[in-house]
């Protein structure tokens, strides 16, 4: 027998290290819940991840009140401290399986607000946050809602997630043809017109033009701490690939004032206490609109890699204090930035049967890289956009400076190249 506390963690891709790597630093034992059929880039290895000490298969969406049992069950055998996810799509299931078992958690309220745009949006608008103009379709027919936009809009779905089937729209007449196809993407990924789908709906609304950033934040007892703001670069679409992630992002005090406000607000309009949050916006002008905020390590956690590079905080080791209703280290230090991470996204560059990812051994050598996570590889298959497959890999990156990490990522687009049969 031990005495660490065991913390249920649902849905983490094995391949994606910093969450397992954060229990351990939390001294925390892990059961793994793990979907009963992985994905290929989401299979279990032989040999477990750190802080993993059992894993249990349950599915989550397809049969909740049997996931819920199984879990209570668990707690019986031996009672868990926390439940945590770093996926999205999983953060209602996780907060309602915390409630169940009275642990700490986000509100049902909370939880749907940061997975549902709609809602989101339509909370953020009552606080008095910047928002674009937008309208919230419950089916493909009400496409017509949307004609008084300002064009280009954006169309997507309202629970989504990697930008699947985000779309821009440039005329009132590609509306309904465009609506149509992201709602065809919505029924092959989300479960759309059967019983499996979560939020059910779309959202449109107005293109915002400027840079695109991501916020990493910490919440305790209701108090947030802004650890990093970093640049996304600037996507203008139709379809909206991640690229590069680099922290901290040069900005200027007005744009600055503009995040902190926003992000500051959002979490109070949405009802986020406690625990990590990973938000996007973009810029209109030097003002920040968000796109939205999950109530979760970003990007599978490597949101840590960058938060860690950036301030040495131990973020996804935070996420596990917090969630076990423990103040996070350091809490009533200022975030002090002492260097840059970078995260680099594979580029898809095409479709079919990957043959080769060209360059990833070559950048593996570079000493300024701290890691690379390859999640597809040859023999996996890459379909055409906007249809979903899954990440090919990141470089996971330090940097002395800004600069520094802008032209290695230049860099690496010229070297790092998927190769189809
Ligand atoms: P998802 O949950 O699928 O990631 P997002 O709302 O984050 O959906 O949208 C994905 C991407 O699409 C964003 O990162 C951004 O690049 C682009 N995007 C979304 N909404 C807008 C908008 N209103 N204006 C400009 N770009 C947008
Ligand atoms: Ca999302
Ligand atoms: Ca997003
Ligand atoms: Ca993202
Ligand atoms: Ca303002």
């Amino acid at each position: 027998m031990t005495d660490r506390p065991l913390v249920a963690l649902v849905y983490q891709r094995p391949g994606m290290p910093w969450m397992f790597e954060g229990a351990r630093r939390a001294g925390v034992d892990v059961v793994l819940i793990h979907r009963p059929n992985p994905r290929p880039d989401e299979a279990l290895p032989a040999q477990l991840p750190p802080a993993v000490v059992r894993t249990l298969p349950l599915d989550i969406f397809g049969d909740e009140d049997a996931a819920l049992a199984a879990i209570e069950e668990l707690h019986a055998e031996r009672p868990l401290a926390a439940l945590v996810t770093a996926l999205d799509v999983a953060v209602p299931f996780t907060a309602k399986a915390a409630r169940t078992l009275g642990l700490p958690g986000l509100s049902e309220e909370t939880s749907f607000a940061v997975r549902d745009k709609r809602e989101m949006r339509r909370r953020l608008e009552q606080a008095g946050l910047n928002t674009p103009a937008y309208v919230g379709l419950s089916g493909p027919e009400d496409w017509k809602l949307a004609a008084d936009l300002v064009f280009p809009v954006v169309v997507k779905p309202a629970g989504g997630f990697t930008s699947l089937g985000v779309t821009r729209v440039d005329s009132a007449e590609e509306l309904e043809s465009t609506v149509k196809s992201v709602w065809e993407v919505c029924e092959r990924y989300l479960g759309y017109g059967g019983s499996s789908a979560q939020f059910e709906g779309l959202v449109i609304e107005e293109y915002l033009d400027g840079a695109e950033y991501c916020i990493e934040s910490l919440s305790y007892q209701g108090r947030v701490k802004i650890h990093t703001i970093g640049y996304k670069g600037c996507p203008e679409g139709p379809f909206f690939e991640e690229k590069v992630y680099r922290a901290p992002a040069p900005l200027s005090p007005e744009v600055e004032r503009s995040i902190v406000e926003q992000i500051t607000g959002a979490h109070a309009a949405l009802g986020v206490t406690d625990g990590p949050t990973h938000s996007e916006l973009r810029l209109r002008g030097d003002e920040a609109f968000l796109l939205e905020m999950g109530a979760r390590v970003g990007a599978s956690g490597a949101s840590h890699h960058i938060v860690e590079s950036v301030t040495g905080a131990d973020f996804t080791g935070d996420t596990f204090r917090i969630a076990m209703g423990r103040e996070p280290l350091g809490w009533d230090e200022p975030v002090r930035h002492q260097g840059t991470g970078a995260m680099y996204f594979v580029p898809v560059g095409g479709s079919g049967r990957i043959t080769e990812i060209a360059g990833l051994s070559e950048a593996a050598a570079d000493p300024r890289v701290d890691r690379i996570v390859q999640l597809l590889h040859p023999g996996d298959r890459i379909l055409p956009y906007p249809e979903y497959s899954g990440y090919p890999g990141f470089v996971f990156s330090r940097h002395d400076s800004y600069e520094d990490a802008e032209q290695f990522h230049d860099a690496l687009d010229e070297s790092v190249v998927i190769h189809y049969e």
